[in-house]
Formats: structure tokens, C-alpha cells, sequence
């Protein structure tokens, strides 16, 4: 019987130009093929477990750090209470002031101490099991398979499909490839959730016993709280804009930066948003109104074309003047491989080399909107070279009026080797390699235990 999270999955070849990323030719004269390797090993076996520790930002412009402090731990007791464990631990971050880590009570290498202890099997799709990896119930849309006689109440054993191979409703038990992701109690029966009523809503199982136990946060402390992975955060601090300057979010749904940002400048100046995508930019709407924010506007905007050229163009809607920016955040649409937890990564390799040549394009827009003295961040959630670092270099080459700034802070570490960027500049990237502790440091949680991510931060030069 399937126990473990398998080590994620990928299509034919991107596995090797992930190699080819961190086991390049430079990599290996500088460190060793063996070392390489290592590392490359320990972020894939990450990427299939979450971090072992939970970040959330305080919305600080309405709400005292101390008092949501204490709410959410209240909120804490009380959810711990009904699962009748102990709750995790709430924590101020160390070095950013409007973070607080929710630590797991149980270390995340104890896993193996939760194993399949009923007879009843739930199997859920990927997306579920994702979801409940992070410290979700179960709802009942993610359900595929329930074994026949589940009433209400039972306690089940909950597996998901890693290949997506469960036919919906299956009454025989599940023989394909499955992990275990936790005990649970089952609050919909295999009639609730198969018979009749074909697309039941709800949770269809209590989860009692995850194998990682990370709080659930879904609609706690709304308008004071916004849950991000600690990079994301990182990135807004990292472009510290201030208030009442002029900042472009160029790829912002569903904006988590963007109210970020401009909680950073007291939501004084012009925050505006651009996404393609128009049921996304109402989430940025509903996030900054829940955030009580009133300086961001929002468009739905291709970026790549946001540059006008014409002297009819003006800076209030898109597309705009050049130079129109002091501030502007790119945090680029990529192949996002650094996320975690992933299973059976679905991507194919032609899509994730299409990518830089589309992250050129939104960087080459970004460089033209952006008034010398202003301050680009450039960011993806994902671990190539070809979408950081050779973007990075790329960029210093055909942009001379660009150079890259000190990150303040600097949590993550240093950029990879392999392109033409000199010691001393890949000092100045930051990346988060996506490395759990449990694979590779000590307990605990440490600021590298994160989401696989890449920051670059440049300034446009005045022209000599
Ligand atoms: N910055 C966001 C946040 O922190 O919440 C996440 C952004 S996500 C990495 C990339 C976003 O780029 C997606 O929401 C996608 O819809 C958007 N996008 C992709 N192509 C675009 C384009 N040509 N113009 C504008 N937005 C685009």
C-alpha cells in the first residue's frame, strides 16, 4: 500500500534541463559534479512536500502588528481545540516586521508516524490532495472514489491519484498509483457524494490526522491577515517602494504584491495593476478591498504592449508614456517549478524553453515605462537559468542604462552559475532554492524552506 509521497514526477526531458540548469558545465568546474547533483537531488525531493512552516502577512496599514498576533493565535487554540491536538506555534519573523510564521507542532520528518489505520479508503484528485498537503479538508468536488460503504462519521483513510487515473465513483478499491495524505472522518457518505446528486458540494471529509500538519487558514482574520509564500513577500520589501510614488504591478493578479506594495506606501501614490485576465483582476479588486486599500487601479492589460509610443498616450490608462514609473514590479508569468507541493508535474519541455523569450518581451516593455532613477524587480516562482540568471544577463547586455542593486533583505540564497554574470553580480540575486529541512539543515525553520523562487533588482541610470 502506497505510504509515501512520491518524488515528484515530469514529462519526457525536463527533469535533465532542470539538470542542465544546475549541473551546467561552469556549476561543475566551480563545485564538483558530485555536489551538483546533490543539489539538484535534495529541490526535487522538496518540491513534493510544503514548506514545514506557514507565512502570513499583517495588513499592517489598519491593523497593530501585536493585536493580530494574538488573534490568530486564539484562532489557533480554538481550531486545535476541536481537533483535539496541540496547536502549532505563532511567531513574529525575525527579520521582516509584517510577518508572522506559524511553525508545525509536529516536525514534518514524523510523517511516517501517521499511517492508513481504517479499513475505508477515500481517494482524491491531485488539486485536493495538493490542497489538503497545506492543510485543507476534504470537499467533496475532489472526491473521486470512496469505498462503498462509507456512512457519516467513519474513519477513513484518504489517498490521492497521483497519474489521475480514478474513474469517478469507482466502487472497487483503488489499485493505481496512490499516496497516503491522511486520516479523516468522513462527513458525507458514498451516497452523499455519488448517488443522485451528481456534483456534491461541501467537505466530504474531516481531516483528523494529515500527514503534515499545517493550520488551516481559509477565512480567518481576512482584512488583517493575506497568506503568501515568505519569497513573495520578500519581493515587495525588496522594491520598497514609498508613499506617493508611481508603481506599475505588471503581471499582478491576484495580487498578493500588489496589496503588499501598496500597504508599503500607505496606500499614498498610484498603485496600478495590470493582468490579461479579467476574472482575475476582479480577484486583485476583492483582495485590496479586503485589505482596505484605495490607491490601486486596475486594467485588464497585455503588459507586453504597455509602452506607448505616441505622444497621444498619457499616463492614466494603458498604454503609457514612457518613462511614466518609479516603481515597477514584473513578477513574470513562468513555468513555476519551484512550487510546492507538486506531484506529477504536467508540463511539457517545448512550453517551459517558450518561456523566456515571453518573460524578453514583458523586461523589454518594463525598461521603457521605467523613469532613470526608478527601481525594477524582476521575479519568477520557478528554478531554470533560462528564466532567471541568462534573463539577468540578458538584460545587463542589451540594457547598458541598467544595473543591479544590493536586496534588502536578502533571506535566500546567491544566484546560480552558469551564465556570463560575474561573481560579484550573482551576489546581488537572490534565490530560494526550495530545500526542506527535513532533506537537508537542521529543524526548524529556516528561510530556505520555501517555495523554489528568484528575485533580480535593477536601477535605470540617469543617461551621461
Ligand atoms: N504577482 C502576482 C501575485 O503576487 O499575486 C502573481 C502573478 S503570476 C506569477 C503571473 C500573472 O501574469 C498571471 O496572473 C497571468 O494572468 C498574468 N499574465 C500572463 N500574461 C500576461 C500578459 N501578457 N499581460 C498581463 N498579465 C499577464
Amino acid at each position: 500500500m502506497a505510504n509515501v509521497i512520491p518524488e515528484v514526477t515530469f514529462n519526457e526531458g525536463v527533469k535533465e534541463f532542470l539538470g542542465q540548469s544546475f549541473c551546467n558545465e561552469k556549476a561543475v568546474s566551480a563545485v564538483g559534479e558530485e555536489k551538483c547533483q546533490e543539489k539538484l537531488s535534495d529541490i526535487l525531493r522538496s518540491l513534493s512536500y510544503p514548506p514545514s512552516y506557514t507565512v502570513l502577512r499583517i495588513n499592517t496599514l489598519h491593523h497593530s502588528k501585536q493585536d493580530v498576533f494574538h488573534q490568530l493565535t486564539q484562532v489557533l487554540v480554538q481550531q486545535y481545540k476541536s481537533k483535539d491536538r496541540l496547536p502549532p506555534t505563532v511567531d513574529y519573523h525575525a527579520s521582516l516586521d509584517d510577518t508572522l510564521v506559524i511553525s508545525s507542532p509536529t516536525d514534518h520528518s514524523k510523517r511516517h508516524e501517521v499511517c492508513p489505520e481504517a479499513n475505508k479508503e477515500v481517494i482524491v484528485d491531485r488539486q485536493c490532495g495538493l490542497a489538503v498537503l497545506r492543510g485543507a479538508d476534504v470537499y467533496a468536488p475532489g472526491i473521486m472514489a470512496a469505498t462503498q460503504d462509507i456512512i457519516k462519521g467513519d474513519k477513513v483513510s484518504v489517498f490521492v491519484d497521483i497519474d489521475s487515473q480514478c474513474r469517478k465513483g469507482l466502487i472497487h478499491r483503488f489499485k493505481g498509483n496512490k499516496a497516503f495524505i491522511g486520516n479523516g472522518c468522513a462527513a458525507m457518505s458514498r451516497k452523499d457524494l455519488f448517488v443522485g446528486n451528481s456534483s456534491p458540494r461541501g467537505m466530504g471529509v474531516h481531516m483528523t490526522e494529515p500527514i503534515f500538519d499545517c493550520p488551516s487558514l481559509n477565512g480567518v482574520l481576512v482584512d488583517r491577515l493575506f497568506l503568501q509564500n515568505l519569497p513573495s513577500i520578500v519581493v515587495s520589501h525588496v522594491l520598497n517602494p514609498q508613499p506617493g510614488g508611481r508603481l506599475l504591478d505588471m503581471c499582478a493578479a491576484p495580487g498578493g504584491k500588489t496589496t503588499h506594495l501598496a500597504t508599503l506606501m500607505k496606500d499614498q501614490g498610484v498603485v496600478i495593476a495590470l493582468d490579461k485576465s479579467l476574472s482575475k483582476i476582479n480577484k486583485i479588486k476583492q483582495n485590496a478591498k479586503r485589505m482596505g486599500l484605495s490607491c490601486i487601479q486596475t486594467f485588464v492589460y497585455d503588459s507586453t504592449k504597455a509602452c506607448c509610443m505616441q505622444a497621444s498616450c498619457n499616463s492614466d490608462a494603458p498604454p503609457f508614456s514612457p518613462e511614466s514609473f518609479d516603481y515597477i514590479l514584473l513578477d513574470a508569468p513562468c513555468s513555476g517549478l519551484g512550487q510546492r507541493p507538486q506531484m506529477a508535474n504536467q508540463l511539457q519541455l517545448s512550453e517551459v524553453k517558450s518561456y523566456p523569450a515571453y518573460q524578453r518581451q514583458f523586461f523589454s516593455t518594463a525598461v521603457k515605462l521605467l523613469r532613470p532613477g526608478g527601481y525594477l524587480v524582476y521575479s519568477t516562482c520557478t528554478i531554470t537559468l533560462g528564466e532567471n540568471e541568462e534573463i539577468v544577463s540578458w538584460a545587463l547586455n542589451d540594457y547598458p542604462q541598467l544595473q543591479l542593486c544590493e536586496q534588502v533583505p536578502h533571506l535566500g540564497g546567491i544566484g546560480l552559475l552558469g551564465t556570463m554574470l560575474q561573481p560579484d553580480q550573482l551576489c546581488k540575486l537572490q534565490r530560494f532554492h526550495g530545500v526542506s529541512p527535513m532533506i537537508s539543515c537542521a529543524n526548524g525553520h529556516s528561510d530556505n524552506d520555501t517555495i523554489g523562487f528568484f528575485v533580480a533588482k535593477f536601477v535605470k541610470q540617469f543617461p551621461s
